[in-house]
């Protein structure tokens, strides 16, 4: 266990837009934790840090919030082989993106932040991008060198240096992992081309099934520190020069066994059944949740 109140900061206005003016959404109920609250797949939905909504643009943000400097150790030290067990599925969601892509940049230098165990690396290759990749745990950059031979820069996007240009920078639910969208953004449209594109996948904090389930929404888990809704994303690329291209609704793809597993009585049935867990991984399960979104940018020209 960590000693919380060293590694949390309080934050006092909006840090997308500088407004004091908000509402409390929800309180806390996370006590401890450790790394392995912050996994790509992990299930502790429901757990959330002390939330408060902006008035002004909507942004959804914790305070108090966990420190880049927590972050950044919690991340760089994460295992998590559930993550590639659900490669197939993960797959079918990253090739939708990916045919989108190519309608609008069909080629080029694709940088993958928060690249994983680089399976969506893997397939833009596979579709003639030239492809980098970021990512801070160490577990992550091993594997997806050993399955892809991909060289991945093990370290955060903040602390990446690079003297080179991207044409395509894409961001798969990284940026409600971060504590200042804002400086992410702006560093993304630094390492931009001209015209260069944005990929962004994050959670609708004001989608219908958010407001449905409230503080157990499934997207609140410990490693979220922010939550977007359409208009603040606006706000936020605009800012820092992106032009919306599209923003789309993000389906999401995965086993029956996946979903299961996500609960505890569920593990518990797989744990005393072992074939249902063999069965259940074969059949592959489309949500249409709409509550994350895909958005596509274009870097606006100085
Ligand atoms: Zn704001």
């Amino acid at each position: 266990m960590m000693e919380k109140k060293v590694l949390m900061k309080e934050v006092n206005k909006c840090p997308l837009c500088g407004s004091s003016e908000r509402k409390k959404l929800y309180d806390s109920n996370i006590n401890d934790f450790d790394t392995k609250d912050f996994k790509i797949t992990d299930s502790q939905y429901g757990k959330h840090w002390t939330f408060f909504k902006c008035k002004s643009c909507g942004f959804v943000y914790s305070n108090p919030t966990p420190t880049k400097e927590l972050l950044e150790k919690i991340y760089s030290s994460i295992e998590d082989p559930d993550y590639d067990s659900e490669e197939e599925g993960r797959s079918d969601n990253f090739k939708r993106i990916l045919k989108r892509i190519k309608k609008i940049k069909n080629s080029g230098t694709l940088l993958d932040v928060g690249a994983a165990t680089g399976i969506f690396m893997k397939l833009a290759k596979e579709r003639g991008f030239e492809v980098e990749g970021i990512e801070p745990s160490l577990w992550a950059a091993k594997k997806a060198e050993e399955k892809y031979g991909f060289k991945i820069h093990n370290t955060t996007f903040e602390n990446f240096e690079t003297d080179k240009k991207y044409d395509i920078i894409t961001m798969l639910d990284l940026i409600e992992h971060v504590e200042n969208p804002l400086e992410i953004l702006k560093k993304a449209n630094s390492l931009l081309n001209k015209n260069g594109l944005l990929v962004l996948v994050t959670p609708d904090i004001d989608s219908l099934l958010r407001k449905i389930t409230g503080s157990r929404w499934w997207h609140f888990r410990p490693p979220h520190v922010n939550f977007f809704n359409i208009k603040s994303l606006k706000f936020a690329l605009n800012k820092e020069g992106f032009e919306i291209i599209s923003i789309k609704p993000y389906h999401w793809k995965f086993s029956l066994y996946y979903l299961i597993s996500r609960f505890n009585i569920g593990r518990k049935i797989y744990d005393k059944i072992r074939v249902l867990k063999r069965i259940s991984e074969k059949i592959k399960i489309k949500l249409f949740l709409f509550d994350s979104v895909e958005v596509y940018a274009r870097k606006k020209d100085n």
